[in-house]
């Protein structure tokens, strides 16, 4: 699951919690009517003016703002990011709604304070401010309406202080939990960068750099996949440097390192990106070449005889070469034919006077 799925997973669950709050609020207004009939307090008739002002205007209020809600998100010309703040600016009107039904502070504080930090969890700053400001006007009209109606005592004074802390609480928690949420992206992120390259470097030879033994059958086998049977190029070279015992006993086991190194990088050279030079073992490689055909693997395969030729070692003046045999892909042949044939070439290479190619 990606990111953007995962923010419409958690937008769909916004939805659904919504809905919750709305029936429940509906039911709630629903049953607090009764009550009030049951008490004595209102009648029960479609006269009421309780009726209509705190149970089906609320009703349909919520109703209304999640519908468009769902609306918007369902139309296409509507972006990614207002289609996120949609149920978030739902849920502040059903927030809204409720706190002017019971104008009561407290109740006010907490409605409030779930859009708020539910906004958070979309790990967008942006779509916080916005509840936040949002929900600050709201309860701002509410105290003014109070205000106007000379309905402010001390108690509701220190509430009103209360609701506006509890939003201020509510935002600077969000704050928290999206800067949480980016510090452990950021692990993730560095994790998952650091399994890429261990997963790479498994695959490597330590010494040269390139593709170890286990690497060049696990990219030999999609290789002849790739090449469907034969019908695409796909050539196999392998080497083995000519009296490479000697250069050890000779000049030591470092001064062979290097020549391993050295020729490791001229046949990374001579590839390209579809192309793998691997070490298949001790100072044997291997090329698979895809999309060559033979023709165009030797004139690789030479280029790279030429320049380790040429190359210059501190440790000798002498030149080196190495012996190849290379083998193109032959319809449905196994990978073990496919191997042999190259590796028989390499063994007449080496048989019939070395530094020299067999195909
Ligand atoms: P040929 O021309 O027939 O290939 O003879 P050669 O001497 O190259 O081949 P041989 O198989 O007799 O010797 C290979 C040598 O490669 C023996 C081994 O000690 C050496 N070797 C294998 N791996 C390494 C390595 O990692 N570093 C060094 N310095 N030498 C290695
Ligand atoms: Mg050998
Ligand atoms: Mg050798």
């Amino acid at each position: 699951m990606n990111n953007e799925e995962l923010i419409k997973e958690y937008r769909k669950q916004l939805f659904a919690v919504h809905a919750g709050t709305v029936a429940i609020v509906s039911v709630a207004e629903i049953a607090a009517y009764l009550i009030f009939v049951h008490i004595g307090h209102h009648s029960l008739s479609l006269e009421s003016r309780y009726l209509w002002l705190n149970v089906v205007f609320p009703i349909i209020l919520n109703f209304l703002a999640h519908m468009a809600a769902r609306w918007l998100c369902k139309s296409e010309s509507v972006n990614h990011n207002l289609k996120n703040y949609s149920i978030i600016y739902a849920m502040i009107a059903t927030s809204f709604v409720v706190s002017l039904i019971h104008r009561d502070y407290i109740v006010t504080g907490c409605s409030y304070v779930f859009p708020i930090i539910l906004s958070a969890l979309y790990n967008d700053k942006v779509i916080l401010k916005q509840s936040l400001w949002s929900s600050l006007i709201l309860v701002s009209v509410s105290v003014a309406t109070l205000f106007a109606e000379g309905k402010i005592d001390v108690t509701m004074l220190i509430n009103i202080i209360v609701v506006y802390g509890l939003i201020a609480v509510s935002y600077l928690c969000g704050i928290l939990s999206i800067n949480f949420s980016e510090m452990n992206f950021s692990i993730i992120e560095k994790q998952a960068k650091e399994n890429d390259r261990l997963e790479e470097e498994i695959d490597l030879d330590q010494m040269t750099g390139l593709f170890n033994h286990e690497a060049f059958y696990e990219r030999l086998v999609p290789a002849i996949e790739n090449s469907e049977n034969g019908t695409k190029d796909l050539s196999l070279v392998m080497i083995d440097i000519d009296d490479f015992k000697n250069i050890n006993d000779t000049y030591g086991h470092d001064e062979g390192d290097d020549v391993l190194k050295a020729l490791a990088g001229i046949l990374k050279g001579v590839c390209d990106e579809n192309d793998y030079a691997c070490r298949f073992g001790g100072e044997e490689f291997a090329l698979i070449l895809c999309g060559k055909s033979l023709e165009k693997a030797e004139e690789i395969v030479r280029s790279a005889m030429k320049n380790f030729y040429e190359y210059r070692f501190e440790f000798t003046d002498k030149s080196l070469t190495f012996s190849s045999g290379i083998a193109r892909y032959q319809a449905d042949e196994t990978i073990e034919t496919f191997f042999d044939r190259a590796d028989d070439n390499l063994y007449t290479s080496k048989k019939t006077g070395k530094n020299k190619i067999t195909l």
